[in-house]
C-alpha cells in the first residue's frame, strides 16, 4: 500500500478538487515518495511559438480523467509505486541559464531523495537541466527520446541554449552514453542533410518517421530497448513526435507523425527498460484544441508512470 495515490473516483468526482496531475495529493515532502511529478513551466527555449509555460497546468487538467489501473500491463499503478504532484519549479521567464540552475537545484532533493522525476514542460529546453540533475546521481544516461526534430542544432541565433539544441549540448556536457541514445520519430524539413549527419555524429541512433514506418512499431521497440540496454535511461517525450492532427497544441508542428495510439504502444513497448526520469514536453495549450493535445500528453505522462509501476512490480 502506498504512501500516496489518488482518492477514489467512487467517493469525489474526478472533475472536483483542486487540479493536480492525476489528482495526486500535492505533496512537497519527500518521505515515501516513489514518482514525483513536476513542472517546469518554461518556454524561453523555444524558437517558433511559445506559450508551452502554461503546458503543466493544460496536462494537469488534461489528466483527471485517468484512472489507477492499466489493463494492457494488468497493473494497478499505485499498489507499486507512491506518487505526488511535486508542483511546478520557480523557473525565471526570459532567462534560459538562470532556470536551467533553478532546475537543476530544484529537482536535486527528488533525486537525492531516490524519487523519480516525471517532469512536465515547458518546452524542451528543460531537458537539460533534468539531465544535469540526474547526471550528477546516475553518470552518463541512455536516453530515448521520441521527437519529430532531433534537436541537435549547434544554435539559434548564435544562442546556444534552445529547445533545437538540447541533446548536442548534453552531449557534448558528457551528460549522456551516446551508444545508449536512440531519437525516434524524426521527420520534416531540414535545413540540410547535415542535420541528420550531425546526429549520428554525436554517436545517437536516428529512426527518422519514414523508417519507422518501413520497419513497423515492434521493431523500433526492439532497436529502442536494445539500445537502451542495462544502465539508466531518461525517456524524453516531445508531443511533437505526435501528428498536429492529434496534437495542434504545440510549438513547432510537423505534419506526419505518429497516431495518438502508435505513441501509446510504443510507450507500453519499453516496459522493463531501468527508467530513471522522464519527461513530457512541447505542450502549447493556446493552440490547442479541445484539449486533445493536453489529454494525449496526460495519457503519455501516465503510460511513462505505468512502466515505472511495472518495472517495481517485476
Ligand atoms: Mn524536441
Ligand atoms: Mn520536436
Amino acid at each position: 500500500m502506498s504512501n500516496y495515490r489518488p482518492p477514489s473516483a467512487m467517493e469525489i468526482p474526478r472533475f472536483a478538487g483542486i487540479r493536480t496531475f492525476m489528482r495526486l495529493p500535492h505533496v512537497t515532502g519527500l518521505a515515501g515518495v516513489d514518482v514525483a511529478v513536476v513542472g517546469l513551466p518554461f518556454d524561453t527555449g523555444a524558437s517558433y511559438r511559445v506559450g508551452a509555460r502554461f503546458g503543466p497546468e493544460a496536462i494537469r487538467r488534461g489528466s483527471a480523467l485517468l484512472r489507477p489501473y492499466n489493463p494492457h500491463h494488468r497493473i494497478n499503478l499505485f499498489e507499486f509505486i507512491s506518487a505526488v504532484d511535486y508542483g511546478d519549479l520557480p523557473v525565471v521567464p526570459g532567462f534560459i541559464e538562470d532556470s536551467y540552475r533553478r532546475i537543476e537545484e530544484g529537482l536535486a532533493p527528488v533525486i537525492g531523495a531516490g524519487a523519480l522525476p516525471l517532469c512536465l514542460g515547458g518546452d524542451h529546453s528543460v531537458t537539460l537541466a533534468e539531465l544535469r540533475a540526474l547526471y550528477r546521481r546516475y553518470g552518463r544516461l541512455g536516453v530515448i527520446q521520441v521527437d519529430a526534430h532531433g534537436d541537435t542544432w549547434d544554435n539559434y541565433w548564435g544562442k546556444q541554449y534552445t529547445h533545437g539544441t538540447v541533446f548536442r549540448r548534453a552531449a557534448e556536457e558528457g551528460l549522456l552514453d551516446p551508444d545508449r541514445v536512440i531519437q525516434i520519430g524524426l521527420r520534416g524539413p531540414l535545413y540540410g542533410q547535415e542535420d541528420y549527419e550531425e546526429g549520428r555524429r554525436l554517436g545517437f541512433d536516428l529512426v527518422p518517421m519514414d523508417e519507422v514506418r518501413r520497419l513497423g512499431l515492434s521493431e523500433v521497440i526492439d532497436r529502442a530497448r536494445r539500445r537502451a540496454g542495462e544502465g539508466p535511461v531518461f525517456l524524453s517525450f516531445d508531443i511533437d513526435s505526435v501528428d498536429p492532427a492529434f496534437a495542434p497544441g504545440t510549438g513547432t508542428p510537423e505534419v506526419g507523425g505518429f497516431a495518438s495510439h502508435e505513441a501509446l504502444a510504443l510507450l507500453r513497448g519499453l516496459a522493463g527498460v531501468d527508467l530513471v526520469g522522464a519527461d513530457v514536453v512541447e505542450v502549447l495549450p493556446a493552440f490547442d484544441v479541445a484539449e486533445i493535445t493536453a489529454m494525449l500528453a496526460a495519457n503519455v505522462a501516465y503510460e511513462i508512470l505505468s512502466l515505472i509501476a511495472v518495472k517495481r512490480r517485476d
